[in-house]
């Protein structure tokens, strides 16, 4: 997959607070219901009264608010309960306001779990873990990729995390598996990606049937239609990965990267996969059970995980 830089504000306010109640908010009488309140000033100034209904524990909280205009003044955030009855004490408070760069991102998270804020369809937010995607190796796999492979795998031990490999069209397949399950990952969890990328004369059916015996699933993930010819060998190794018994470690998808693969962009669209080389399958002789097993059982088997506090 291509990676596009992008550059964008991360404003956020950390802050942590002592609280023996359990609802805060900035008391005004100015602000009515809950949508903030503002008063403006000369020289572009303004004060901002926002209520934000915050969950604490008795005890030492710690809380993050996002979404926080990049124009603040760090020493004028004042946090205060609207219930006069409880006792809250701010002990300690940090704004971050960086333009995010990947040194940033490491000098902050390494070593840590992240988890990603996700919003429903109807609008509710909630944190979800993410997984180890695109974890990749050039031709011959490099000191330093090593290195990351072995980072990775034991970031998986500790958090549970699943782990979806990048081969270079399939080479070096054995050695990612072998350096992955040397740091104890749990194959249940773990894909060895663009495995139909390898054609002969490199000997495709015993790597495949390797990796699946050694219970890590096999990516078939770079099909849905865009190259034709190279689909319809794909298509046999499909087939080939079935015969041998293998069909609950394929994994079938379409690597989707490019902007002109999405339909906007005259390509088959994200969907690709399923809509233009499941067909294929059925086509050959594939039955509804065993794409329903591929398509739905071992992504789900695949990517569920009981989360480990890291
Ligand atoms: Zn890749």
């Amino acid at each position: 997959m291509g990676a596009a830089q992008r550059r964008f504000k991360s404003r956020s306010s950390r802050i942590t607070s002592c609280s023996s109640g359990n609802r805060l908010g900035a008391a005004d009488q100015e602000q009515k219901g809950d949508s903030p309140a503002l008063t403006i000033y000369n020289q572009q100034f303004a004060v901002v009264r926002q209520k934000l209904p915050l969950a604490l524990r008795s005890g030492v909280n710690h809380l993050q608010v996002t979404d926080i205009t990049a124009h603040l003044e760090p020493d004028s955030v004042i946090l205060r309960s609207i219930d006069t009855g409880r006792h809250l004490q701010i002990l300690e408070q940090n704004y971050r306001n960086d333009p995010v760069s990947q040194q940033l991102l490491l000098s902050l998270y390494e070593g840590k779990t992240i988890d990603f804020l996700e919003t429903d369809k109807d609008g509710t937010a909630r944190t979800v873990q993410g997984a180890f995607g695109e974890i990749g190796t050039s031709d011959e796999i490099t000191t330093d990729e090593r290195k990351m492979l072995r980072a990775v795998g034991k970031a998986h031990v500790r958090t549970g995390l699943p782990i979806f490999s990048h081969t270079a069209n399939g080479k070096a397949a054995i050695e990612q598996l072998d350096i992955f399950q040397g740091e104890g990952v749990d194959v249940n969890h773990l894909v060895i990606g663009h495995m139909c990328c390898y054609f002969d004369p490199n000997p495709w059916r015993q790597v495949h049937a390797a990796i699946a015996k050694r219970g890590a699933y096999v990516g078939f993930d770079r099909v849905g239609g865009e190259q034709a010819e190279a689909d319809k060998a794909r298509v046999e190794m499909v087939l080939a990965f079935l015969e041998g018994g293998y069909e609950n470690r394929a994994l079938i998808a379409s690597d989707f990267s490019f902007r002109t693969s999405s339909k906007r962009g005259g390509g088959n669209g994200v969907a690709r996969a399923v809509t233009e080389f499941v067909p294929m399958l059925r086509e050959r002789g594939v039955k509804d059970d065993v794409l329903q097993r591929i398509l739905v059982d071992n992504p789900r088997r695949f990517l569920a995980f009981v989360p480990k506090n890291a």
